[in-house]
């Protein structure tokens, strides 16, 4: 599966994985500590601030103090710790087994009791008529006494007013939050309602506890200003990853790729001297260098190779290999330039005959000369074969019959010019040739065609007494019929 996908998508996606993978986890852990310390130092204020509190309030518990607990200096103390919600206090007296119950809420903004019973309004009440009659008795007319019944019935009905208005507020305030089960210190925060929950024990002998009710909702601001940031942080380090990823990828893929490319081609006409990695100092530039000595070592053999296979190694000519590859090339050219063409077949005359007398190595040095002396008949621009043991075959563009003739003729006697003794008829050594010119009209001929013809001219000098020319033309638009064709065509034979 993997192989479907190139190195450069690979490394891309890999990297960018890893990136995401890295960044994810750090920003969630960053998030989770920062905003852990920020739920811890909330909660150190508040117990910070509810600390003295607690101390006074467990003073006013063990006392059953209700007048400390719910004086005006106290209201405002609560009221001036400006997130301080609501306050819960509640205990039971060390010197009886009374309980103490009482209430903050910054809504009313004032401290009331949450334990007060009919039976006690009902007494205070009760004192506030016997001090009303106390007073409207007519026999009663000593003044001091009735300064001090007034001060005390003014007291009664601001306790009575006090225990009423606690009863009010009891019914009519139900604090929403949840409460912790235990006693022991707690701190809760409630998403929902966006507040900070603390229950303290208090400090006096028979205990109790404070359960307060902070407004943490600028704690859940900063929350969403961590998310905020670290997002915007992630943001930043994913671009700056990108970039990144970008950068290696180009900088190790790219020349890789360019490489690759490259070297996609015929080895033998690759050139990679101009690749700018070649340049380089890693790894890439070391493969870029191999590569480069490769593909030079590896030229330079297929040039011997190619060298050893097309050329003839006793003449030195171009062999037998060499003329299947360019003789049909060479010819479909000269019939595209619309030139006529030559092909010039020789072979040595009782050749078995001279190797039978004077002996291979003999034999040998007469192929050579042979070759050598055909060569320098020839033009430049001619191509010589040796396609077998004594024959030679020579390809040429040729003005006409005339000039082809003379070629064929130049051959011919600068091989038996050479007066290489031998025991046949002729005494020397001598060439027979079959040459055929084949005109552009002759546009079906093939190569292959073309060739048998002048080797049958070549059999026709054989069997015309050898050490001679036969020459033909081929200008006909169809391909001759592959038997003695020469016989339809204009054909001579020369001595
Ligand atoms: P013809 O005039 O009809 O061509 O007679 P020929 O004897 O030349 O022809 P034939 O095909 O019978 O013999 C060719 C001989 O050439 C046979 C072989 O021994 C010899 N020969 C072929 N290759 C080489 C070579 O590389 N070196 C030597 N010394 N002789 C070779
Ligand atoms: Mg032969
Ligand atoms: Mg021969």
């Amino acid at each position: 599966m993997l192989k479907r996908f190139t190195i450069n998508q690979l490394l891309f996606v890999s990297h960018l994985m890893l990136v995401l993978v890295l960044i994810v986890g750090m920003s969630a852990s960053r998030y989770q500590s920062e905003w852990e310390s920020r739920v811890n130092y909330a909660n150190e204020r508040a117990e910070r601030t509810l600390t003295p509190l607690v101390r006074d309030f467990s003073a006013a518990v063990a006392g059953r103090n209700y007048a400390n607990l719910m004086m005006p200096s106290q209201n405002e103390a609560l009221f001036n710790i400006g997130e301080l919600l609501f306050l819960d206090i509640q205990g039971k007296s060390d010197y009886s087994e009374n309980s103490v119950s009482v209430r903050y809420s910054r809504e009313h903004m004032t401290v009331w009791r949450t334990d007060v019973t009919q039976d006690e309004i009902n007494d205070v009440s009760a004192r506030k008529n016997t001090l009303m009659a106390a007073l409207d008795n007519p026999e009663n007319q000593d003044k001091v006494r009735n300064r001090k019944l007034n001060f005390v019935l003014n007291k009664t009905v601001d306790d009575l007013n006090a225990l009423q208005k606690s009863t009010r507020l009891s019914l009519s305030f139900t604090p929403r939050w949840p409460r912790s089960s235990h006693s022991e210190k707690a701190f809760q925060l409630h998403q929902e309602d966006e507040v900070l929950i603390v229950q303290l024990p208090l400090i006096n002998k028979n205990g109790g506890h404070v359960w307060a009710v902070f407004d943490a909702s600028n704690l859940f601001t900063l929350k969403q200003q961590i998310f905020i940031t670290l997002a915007i942080e992630a943001f930043v380090a994913l671009c700056v990853s990108l970039l990144l990823i970008i950068g290696v990828t180009h900088w190790l893929v790219a020349p890789l790729s360019r490489l690759a490319k490259r070297i996609d081609h015929d080895i033998e006409h690759l050139d990679i001297s101009d690749l700018e990695e070649l340049r380089r100092n890693d790894e890439i530039g070391v493969l870029a260098r191999g590569l480069h000595t490769l593909t030079l070592k590896a030229q330079t053999q297929m040039k011997i190779l190619r060298h050893q296979s097309d050329t003839d190694a006793l003449t030195g000519l171009a062999g037998r290999h060499s003329y299947t590859e360019h003789a049909d090339a060479f010819f479909q050219a000269t019939r595209a330039e619309n030139k006529l063409f030559g092909i010039v077949v020789c072979d040595i005359d009782h050749f078995k005959a001279f190797n039978d007398t004077f002996g291979h190595g003999r034999g040998d040095v007469v192929i050579k000369s042979t070759a050598n002396a055909i060569l320098g008949a020839l033009r430049q621009d001619d191509l010589c074969f040796r396609i077998g043991g004594e024959e030679f075959v020579a390809l040429l563009q040729i003005e006409n019959a005339s000039a082809l003739e003379t070629v064929a003729e130049r051959m011919r006697s600068s091989v038996e010019d050479l007066a290489i003794p031998h025991a046949a008829e002729s005494a020397v050594v001598t060439l027979s040739i079959g040459a055929l010119l084949i005109t552009p009209s002759a546009s079906a001929m093939s190569f292959s065609d073309a060739f048998d013809e002048a080797d049958s001219l070549l059999y026709r000098a054989k069997r015309s007494g050898r050490n001679q020319i036969a020459i033909g033309t081929l200008q006909d638009q169809k391909p001759p019929p592959r038997k003695e064709s020469s016989d339809r065509q204009t054909t001579e034979i020369m001595d």
